[in-house]
């Protein structure tokens, strides 16, 4: 198994960004990533998609959208489209027609901060999910670091602090967000994909003769990641790979990572039963038992959820596991320290187990 770090809801200047997909690849490579995804507000731009960059250095550019009907009161349901590779903003005004076209042509779709607070002193509205009766959709995006700022700035000062000092600002996917997903999955029984999302936009703020650049994409780009499990190594053939990518996001083999407190590679959740090992993602039949193992990149506070509860909780290991023969949807969240809070550092994707 093979793990591939991307950064993903990135605004170019195509719509609100700040950037070129040609300067967002080079950012992407400082931060180590193997790959972005660019999603414009409804906009797709073609012929950029493609390895940029040298050797073991380069970096893979997807080219999303974000699709949402401008025109909606009060607003919201903002989809992101993944490989879909096409326009498909016509289809705004109705979200399960538009999951529909996505999935037919073989993209993915996720609901984009599918709850998010207003920031009432900026006039900033919330731009929450609403559509809730649409079904087949891939995945939510479980974390979405620019809505965070909107759910944590209380006041002009916490917005200038939360400005000025961006290491400071996450804390996590908010837990209605996690309960929200809890109850998908646990309800349906059915893969909901969860990824995490930065919304890059690297704002700009003139005040008198300076501009400030809020959030710069570096910033992003080290933080709020989405890993992904590919069965094969990426080859460097842009094709191939991309398929690979887009396989494993939609099977769920992928965890959320805030990978700035310290790196995350080399998280691994998976379930031995007699037939042998699962991921993240997959669907498992109980058999005889189940050994879920948890291996960390270093010791720290970690929870094994089923259906949403916490059944276990570990501090200081890097190693652990639980035995068991009761179904249920589990996932493991991990947290560290990092200044001077206790910050979410890992949101895996969850195992689900069935007899
Ligand atoms: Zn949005
Ligand atoms: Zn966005």
């Amino acid at each position: 198994m093979h793990e591939a770090k991307f950064s993903i809801h990135i605004h170019t200047h195509y719509s609100d960004g700040s950037a070129s997909h040609t300067d967002l690849v080079k950012i992407a490579e400082q931060a180590g990533l193997h790959g972005i995804i660019t999603t414009d507000h409804n906009i797709w731009i073609d012929g950029l998609d493609g390895y940029y960059g040298e050797g073991k250095r380069k970096v893979m550019l997807l080219v999303g959208e974000e699709i949402h009907d401008r025109t909606l009161d009060p607003p919201g349901n903002h989809l992101l489209a993944i490989n879909a590779r096409k326009e498909l903003s016509v289809y705004a005004d109705s979200p399960q027609q538009l999951i529909d076209q996505i999935a037919s042509a073989e993209g993915l779709s996720f609901l984009a901060h599918p709850i998010e607070d207003p920031l009432e002193d900026f006039n900033q509205k919330a731009f929450s999910w609403r559509a809730w009766d649409v079904k087949n959709f891939n995945g939510i995006e479980l974390w979405n670091q620019m809505s965070e700022f909107k759910s944590v700035t209380t006041s002009w000062f916490s917005a200038l602090r939360n400005a000025l000092f961006p290491k400071q600002m996450s804390l996590g996917p908010l837990e209605r967000t996690l309960a929200l997903w809890d109850d998908l999955i646990t309800a349906r029984m059915q893969r909901i994909v969860a990824i995490g999302g930065v919304d890059a936009h690297k704002l700009r703020i003139k005040l008198g003769p300076f501009t400030i650049h809020l959030y710069p994409y570096l910033h992003h780009f080290k933080s709020v990641t989405t890993h992904i499990f590919t069965p094969k190594p990426l080859s460097g053939s842009f094709i191939d790979d991309r398929n690979m990518i887009i396989q494993s996001l939609r099977q769920g083999h992928c965890f959320v990572a805030y990978d700035l407190p310290a790196p995350t590679d080399g998280f691994r959740f998976s379930v031995n039963n007699d037939d042998g090992q699962f991921i993240m993602g997959d669907e498992v039949e109980i058999k005889r038992g189940l050994t879920f193992q948890i291996r960390l990149p270093r010791p720290t506070l970690c929870r094994l959820l089923k259906n949403g509860q916490v059944i276990k909780e570990w501090q200081g290991r890097d190693v652990c596991t639980h035995l068991t023969t009761e179904q249920g949807v589990y996932r493991v969240e991990a947290f560290l320290p990092y200044k001077g809070k206790m910050r979410g550092w890992i949101f895996s994707n969850p195992i689900y187990a069935w007899r």
